[in-house]
């Protein structure tokens, strides 16, 4: 009796410290700070023309495509979310969020791929209308990559703009204690982009091995990262820092880790394919992908998340189910980043080595899942076959993957300042 009695206290209280913890959490994350906060009201959708109402001024508007699944998002600046709503027409779903305190965030869960098209504040500032006009996956595909389009209540009826840009970070996963950061490489100029190079597998886990040479992929991946690293230090445009620079393991969520922790601009996992066909060759980039592009990316993403197996223990950090919009909608930003620079990878460096047909694939790569770091998974050619296995072995063919990487890095960067 006594027992049960504190046993239950106990638990009470265990559970109102979590629920005075999620509160907490909850404050830190909705409570508006500014005084301005027109809320998201009804939302109309009609066949190709949607209404936003807001009860107060809002500051302003812009939208932003989001590819597969396809998706409109629009930030009202100085708004509240309302709430999700079930769509109509081209809109299969509305969901609202709250990425900062002053900013709402709709979303419109596409049934087909569409654009906006137009869009105007009423004349008093409280609703918006905007139209949609359906487009082909690769015509939107192509806009989601364009910029945001920005609209303005009218003068006189536009709220005043948020003052500060905030931002939430949500943690992904369990604390772990950290690796050791590396060390950073190249100028000492904090504003020049970071590259980090990650050396796929290392330690206990050789990779692939090459059933001609006994090669194993862990100590080419590594002369390659090396290879990588000198030739963009030697190019002076950018900083570059290895996950690893000797023969050592790390679970795949330190390896991105690392480029978090470091605010890295671009991450480069270098790998060498494997295949039971020895005839198999050619170089392919992966990008991150819900979804596999083919069975074979399917294939080899179990192989390379492998690595956080040992003995049947998966030593990663099971991220929880941070099924946050913001993070959601960061992490497809930031695919979008990684699959241009996919494609830049495979123009600039094709000259200097083989890449296979449909060279840019997508699968589900825990190495890649950085949701602030644009990330790509660069299979250099398969250690499995002869030829492949000769070429990524010796310093030539790596000295070719290097300049390959370094001006794919070069124009990236360049772009993305023009951009700006
Ligand atoms: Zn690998």
């Amino acid at each position: 009796m006594f027992f049960n009695k504190r046993w239950t206290t106990l638990r009470i209280g265990r559970h109102r410290r979590a629920m005075s913890l999620l509160l907490v959490l909850l404050g830190m994350i909705w409570v508006p700070t500014a005084t301005l906060a027109g809320q998201v009201g009804a939302i109309e959708i009609g066949d190709s023309e949607i209404t936003l109402r807001f009860d107060d001024l809002v500051a302003g508007a812009s939208s932003f495509l989001l590819a597969g699944p396809d998706r409109i998002a629009l930030d009202i600046a100085g708004a509240q979310a309302g709430r999700s709503l079930q769509g109509a027409g081209l809109v299969r779903a509305v969901r609202q969020g709250q990425p900062a305190p002053d900013t709402a965030r709709i979303v419109l869960d596409l049934a087909r791929p569409a654009v906006v098209i137009g869009g105007r504040f009423a004349a008093d500032g409280r609703s918006l209308t905007f139209q949609l006009r359906p487009v082909s996956a690769g015509e939107f595909e192509r806009a989601a990559r364009g910029p945001r389009t920005q609209l303005q209540p009218p003068a006189g009826f536009r709220a005043k703009p948020p003052e500060k840009r905030y931002s939430v970070t949500v943690p992904i996963g369990k604390p772990k204690p950290a690796v050791a950061l590396p060390r950073i490489e190249g100028p000492d100029n904090s504003r020049l982009p970071l590259v980090v190079i990650d050396a796929g597998h290392g330690g206990h886990d050789p990779g692939a091995i090459s059933p001609h040479s006994g090669k194993r992929e862990k100590d080419v991946t590594l002369a390659l990262a090396r290879a990588i690293r000198d030739d963009l230090v030697a190019s002076g445009r950018v900083r570059v820092a290895l996950t690893r620079a000797d023969d050592r393991y790390l679970v795949l969520e330190e390896r991105y880790g690392i480029a978090r922790r470091l605010k890295a601009d671009l991450f480069i996992s270098v790998h060498a394919d494997a295949a039971e066909s020895e005839t198999a060759n050619g170089a392919s980039i992966y990008t991150l992908s819900e979804v596999a592009s083919d069975r074979e990316a399917a294939r080899l993403a179990a192989r390379e998340n492998k690595a956080n197996i040992i003995n049947g223990v998966d030593l990663g950090a099971h991220s929880g189910e941070v099924s946050s919009i913001l993070l959601d909608l960061t992490q497809r930003e930031t695919m979008n980043v990684s699959s241009d620079f996919a494609r830049l990878l495979q123009r600039e460096a094709s000259e200097a080595i083989k890449f296979r047909t449909h060279a840019h694939r997508f699968a589900s790569l825990i190495v890649l899942k950085a949701p602030d770091v644009p990330s790509v998974l660069f299979e250099t050619g398969f250690i499995s076959n002869k030829v492949d296995a000769e070429f990524l072995a010796s310093p030539a063919g790596q000295k070719k993957v290097a300049r390959g990487v370094r001006d794919a890095v070069q124009i990236h960067f360049a772009r993305q300042i023009a951009a700006r």
